[in-house]
């Protein structure tokens, strides 16, 4: 159970900020009963959490960047299907074409993001976005969860095109332990909140919503992901497995606008509930990044034992610090690494999906069906 006794000590000018106006006339949730003539939400009203005006009002906007970023991801609109896998399979299937190394570090990265893409889907729609009591971050949270499912269903895509054990990749996040560690170190996160019990309100329920908040954006799809794309891309770089590279620049295109909306709604909460963002939560936060780093490092060498052209454990280890640091400036943080040089300044063209639309060279059309990007 959480404590939630601090509430007690909250100030009265800090229960204004936690607790925005309560309205016995609707609820946290939407699923109430319907308030037959409540007053009109007004976009005061609003709020991040813990929000009593009704959420099943979507106007007046009171976040602006939450209905952009919802924007941004229709206007990114793709399907895995819509990639050639023939160079891929071509490849996949001669025997010369890539070396041991490689086959291991695509193998382990499928199997990786193959299961975390449902389980930041499963955090999404069965622990965030019951307690985001804000329409246009949850108008967000329904784009985002159908992204998941375009991701998960790339994998089942790139499995059929390659004719690839399913059960071997789909059953790693549970077979290899360096997966497992990173999935079992997130999902403890989600745990907290799917108790049918939780509820945000308190100072440490709130601090517990948070910290799922950092798990998933900020770590899982923030960090560890990071990692990933620059395996494949790297690759793809190579003019190898081109059409998963492909796939990979998408799946980062869309990964980019979850990372910005989590950080964006972490900052918001901070700005509304002061006093959950005090010094030891920002030390427990900057410990969580740590942490996330050394599980990483550990899947690295498990990944890539000998590492192959442009790659490394020991890179890809660097790149996870450069990453870690810049998530930490973006939440207000102080950096958790020494300072550190981006091994791979390719990954921000890579990022740019308008300025090097044929990237790879296998696709003669620009993807994107206009609205302006801003990458992380
Ligand atoms: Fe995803
Ligand atoms: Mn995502």
């Amino acid at each position: 159970m959480l404590d939630r006794s601090e509430t007690i000590n909250e100030s009265p000018c800090e229960l204004v900020l936690t607790s925005p106006p309560v309205r016995e006339d609707s609820d946290a949730s939407g699923l109430g009963k319907i308030a037959r003539g409540a007053t009109r939400v007004r976009v005061d009203d609003k709020a991040m959490i813990n929000c009593r005006a009704d959420v099943n009002q979507l106007l007046p906007l009171k976040y602006r960047w939450a209905w952009e970023k919802y924007l941004s991801g229709c206007n990114n609109h793709w399907m895995p299907t819509e990639i050639s896998m023939q160079a891929d399979i071509g490849l996949w299937k001669s025997s010369d074409g890539l070396t041991a190394g490689e086959r291991l570090v695509i193998k382990r990265n499928l199997g990786f993001f193959a299961a975390s893409e449902s389980l930041v889907a499963n955090n999404i729609v069965l622990a965030i976005y019951r307690h985001l009591t804000n329409p246009e971050c949850r108008q967000y949270l329904l784009r985002q969860a159908f992204e998941e499912a375009v991701h998960t269903h790339t994998f089942q895509y790139i499995v059929e095109s390659l004719g690839l054990d399913e059960g071997e990749l789909f059953n790693m996040y549970r077979e290899v332990p360096s997966i497992t560690e990173k999935a079992a170190w997130a999902i403890q996160y989600t745990q907290n909140l799917s108790d049918p019990s939780f509820t945000t309100g308190s100072v440490a329920a709130n601090r517990a919503f948070l910290r799922d908040l950092i798990a998933f954006y900020v770590v899982f799809e923030g960090i560890w992901f990071y990692t990933g794309f620059v395996q494949i891309l790297s690759m793809g770089r190579r003019n190898k497995m081109i059409g998963i590279a492909e796939q990979y620049q998408y799946i980062l295109r869309d990964e980019s606008i979850h990372l910005n909306f989590g950080i964006d709604v972490i900052n918001q909460i901070k700005i509304e509930n002061p006093r959950l963002w005090n010094d030891t939560f920002q030390q427990e936060v900057r410990g969580m990044l740590q942490k996330a780093a050394e599980l990483e490092a550990a899947y690295g060498h498990d990944t890539m034992p000998n590492g192959f052209l442009g790659l490394s454990a020991g890179l890809c280890e660097q790149y996870m610090h450069f990453i870690a640091n810049r998530r930490c400036l973006q939440l207000g943080l102080e950096q958790v690494f020494p300072s550190c040089d981006n091994p791979f300044p390719w990954m921000s063209e890579a990022m740019d999906l308008r300025k090097e639309k044929n990237f790879f060279e296998t696709r003669v059309t620009e993807y994107q069906n206009g609205g302006s990007l801003a990458w992380d």
